[in-house]
């Protein structure tokens, strides 16, 4: 006998019922620490990643290849939530947005937010890729990416695609941008408000302005931070997440108070491994 239309309906509501009250029970109820619940909770509730997406994943965020089964599934559902969450735009002459930039962008979201895994940008819900660097009528330049505060994140694609090409030398424009949107997203009135803890930040920033010093004064060769850190504070902290992610033996050596402060700030180390402590 086949259902009808309407029981199957009714039948499909009962399941989407029952595992959403599993995933919740699982989250909530299941015995064990709060650290294993949540993942299993979170990934759950946010599904699986699309199969199209996993290649780029793993050929570009080598994290991946370090992180327990459980993490590894949680940064997938997420990089998937993300990509669900926003609208992409193509401009100039990309035809359509693919997989592999879809992938990308959300893997640099979700990599920099491995410490906060409710964290989506969710003031960011536009992002815009042109093939390569864009003239901005406000600034009269070129850029080759912006956030903007009205919740648009800009990206060149080409330039985007060149912080990938070596990825471990600091330089990396997905990680910069995202890194300028969390800092905004920390201080937009939204559900994802305030969670940087502000004293840690201002300890950070006070070590920040000794560096921006120190750039200043020396030559690109000499200073482990590129020029354009000393812009700002806000360019610094963007400066320096691409090389916590990118570098973090590297900037852990060269100045241990600073890199630990951006860990706590981030609530992760990768040397450390143990993301997702929330
Ligand atoms: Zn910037």
């Amino acid at each position: 006998m086949n259902p009808s239309p309407d029981n199957t309906l009714i039948v499909f509501i009962i399941i989407a019922f029952a595992l959403y009250s599993f995933s919740r029970y699982v989250k909530y109820n299941l015995p064990g620490s709060s650290f294993i619940k949540n993942k299993i909770g979170r990934y759950l509730m946010y599904g699986k990643l699309n199969p199209i997406y996993q290649p780029y994943l793993y050929q570009y965020f080598p994290v991946l290849n370090k992180l327990s089964e459980t993490e590894r599934l949680l940064f997938e559902s997420r990089v998937q939530k993300f990509i669900n969450m926003k609208t992409f735009v193509s401009r100039g002459n990309i035809k359509q947005i693919t997989p592999e930039m879809k992938a990308l962008i959300a893997g640099s979201a979700i990599q920099i937010t491995m410490g906060y895994p409710d964290v989506y940008f969710s003031h960011f819900r536009t992002i815009i890729i042109y093939p390569d660097v864009y003239y901005s009528r406000l600034t009269k330049h070129y850029h080759n990416g912006e956030v903007n505060q009205l919740g648009v994140i800009v990206l060149s694609w080409k330039s985007f695609m060149e912080g990938f090409r070596d990825p471990r030398d600091g330089v990396n424009l997905g990680y910069h941008e995202m890194a300028h949107a969390l800092k905004l997203e920390n201080i937009v009135d939204n559900d994802e408000y305030e969670f940087f803890d502000s004293s840690i930040v201002n300890q950070f920033e006070k070590e920040a302005i000794k560096e921006m010093q120190k750039v200043k004064e020396s030559t690109e060769e000499t200073s482990f931070f590129r020029k354009y850190s000393a812009t700002n504070l806000n360019e610094f902290f963007a400066v320096a997440i691409e090389n916590f992610i990118e570098r973090p033996t590297e900037f852990k050596a060269y100045n241990i108070n600073l890199y630990l402060l951006l860990s706590k700030i981030l609530n992760f180390d990768l040397l450390e491994l143990s993301p997702y402590t929330v």
